[in-house]
């Protein structure tokens, strides 16, 4: 697959998305990402999750400040494919910033319901981390959501827990060491 571009302002408004984005946002559900839709939008939108937006608020200012190349690793896993991506990020002095979402390696694997479409799901929530997407099983415990399932005995289809978007420990640490030095922020 192509790599995913996409690039906001100065207001971190999205002025321009390729192809990819769009076959990137179908293979994950995405509803109304259609390019000629998000250009315009705030990125924060399409960001899940109130820690990761935490971690690109300060993401954005590092870079911008320094207009260092940042190379992050994650996850976006589709339900049938275990997915090990790159982001680089790049300021220019406009404070605009590009975003290239390299695709490293997929791994397929049987689908994993829970990760698929909507479909009625129960009280119960899962935590999964937004940047790994490994599941949170006990405390301060997070595996691969395969294993997650498998313990907590969630075979079913039709008895899906809801998906709480949060960041494991490993990632807020590992995100927060792959950025530029800050200034006390
Ligand atoms: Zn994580």
């Amino acid at each position: 697959m192509e790599p995913v571009r996409y690039r906001i302002d100065a207001r971190d408004h999205l002025t321009a998305v390729n192809k990819s984005w769009a076959a990137f946002a179908a293979a994950n559900n995405g509803v109304g990402l259609d390019p000629a839709e998000v250009i315009g939008q705030p990125l924060w939108r399409y960001l899940v999750g109130e820690e990761l937006r935490h971690l690109f608020e300060l993401l954005l200012k590092r870079v911008r400040r320094t207009q260092q190349w940042v190379v992050l690793p994650f996850r976006c896993d589709g339900p049938g494919e275990r997915r090990f991506m790159q982001l680089e990020v790049h300021a220019y002095p406009d404070q605009s910033v590009d975003f290239v979402s390299r695709l490293l390696h997929a791994e397929p694997r049987p689908p994993v319901a829970v990760l698929g479409p909507g479909g009625a799901r129960t009280q119960e929530r899962l935590r999964i981390c937004s940047w790994c997407n490994r599941v949170n099983l006990s405390q301060g415990k997070w595996v691969e959501v395969e294993e997650a399932l498998s313990h907590l005995g969630l075979f079913s289809d039709r008895d899906l827990p809801q998906l709480a978007y949060d960041l494991c420990p490993t990632c807020e640490v590992e995100f927060r060491a792959g950025l530029p030095p800050g200034e006390g922020d």
